[in-house]
């Protein structure tokens, strides 16, 4: 049997703004054991967290085809949780004239660009904000003002005026988002600059970046489809160079076939993957066994 070494790239599990957001959902689960709780979108992007809060009786709705507003008509009692990504103003007022009761798990870092961008339009900036179109944090920051425009590419809109605010969305690329600053500065040479890629995920790529040159043959990549920081860290493997990239959720979506040549395997994961999905596609890789595996929700949060 060919052995395959395996690369444990740190940090992994979750970053400190999903730790944060899953206990809030426990303990409003804990005060408040009899209420209909709702989760307003995926707390944080994994199906099996999601899986795991439906145990506590904590509901999901999300409608990738829906705005936080639109989806919040489907909430008329009980309690409902903003998730990490964040929530605009406007979700927060529809929600309590609804009279629900209002919990909010947003990412402290979230609420942080959130609150830098209201002061800047205060100020009278037009402000380029980088993100992702429907991305719920990129949503509840565009979706704040009309001062607000979302850039997703080298596509710059001509603003009339100099007076110009540059920012992101919190799990961009560090690579893209220093291309894209280059490319505003030409366009708006007297804009101010405010790189708000977070901690977690700075780390996360800047591990990946630092594989490049030790001879790795792929790179795995534990998360969710929905995840742009897990993806994040899919283009950040191809910018170090590793041949072969792979993201996959569980044990239980790895080809073998894509390793068949692979001598060294390093395997990173998502800021809101649990260490129990990645701990056990390293264990299967290093025993060569690619059998079915049970994934136990209970053990997810
Ligand atoms: S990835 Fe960053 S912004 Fe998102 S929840 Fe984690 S710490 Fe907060």
């Amino acid at each position: 049997m060919k052995q395959i070494q395996v690369i444990e790239v740190q940090p992994q599990g979750y970053c400190g703004g999903v730790l944060k957001a899953i206990s809030i959902a426990k303990e409003t689960r804990a005060k408040y054991p009899l209420e209909t709780i709702t989760l307003l979108g995926n707390l944080v992007h994994n199906k099996y967290v999601k899986q795991a809060l439906e145990l506590e009786n904590i509901k999901t709705i999300e409608n990738k085809n829906k705005t936080r507003l639109e989806l919040l008509d489907e909430i008329d009692q009980g309690i409902v949780i903003f998730t990490a990504h964040g929530v605009a103003p406007n979700i927060k007022e529809k929600a309590l004239k609804k009279g629900l009761k209002i919990v909010d798990a947003s990412c402290p870092f979230v609420v942080q660009t959130q609150k830098i961008i209201q002061q800047k339009i205060q100020d009278g900036y037009e402000i380029l904000y980088i993100g992702k179109y429907k991305h719920p944090e990129a949503e509840s920051i565009y979706t704040m003002d009309e001062h607000v425009h979302l850039i997703q590419d080298q596509t710059i809109p001509k603003l009339d005026t100099e007076k110009v605010f540059v920012t992101n969305q919190t799990t961009m690329s560090i690579y893209d988002i220093q291309e894209l600053f280059r490319a505003i500065k030409q366009a708006y040479p007297k804009a101010e600059f405010h790189d708000e890629i977070c901690n977690a995920t700075r780390v996360r790529q800047q591990a990946v970046l630092d594989l490049q040159g030790q001879g790795i043959d792929a790179l795995i990549v534990v998360g969710d489809p929905t995840s742009n920081n897990t993806q994040k860290l899919l283009e950040t493997g191809q910018q170090a160079q590793i041949p072969i990239g792979i993201k996959i959720q569980d044990i239980n979506e790895l080809d073998p076939n894509d390793l068949k040549d692979a001598k060294k395997v390093a395997v990173t994961s998502g800021a809101s993957t649990p260490t129990f999905l990645t701990k056990q596609i390293i264990r299967a890789i290093e025993n060569q066994d690619y059998s079915h595996h049970d994934i136990p929700i209970k053990q997810i949060l």
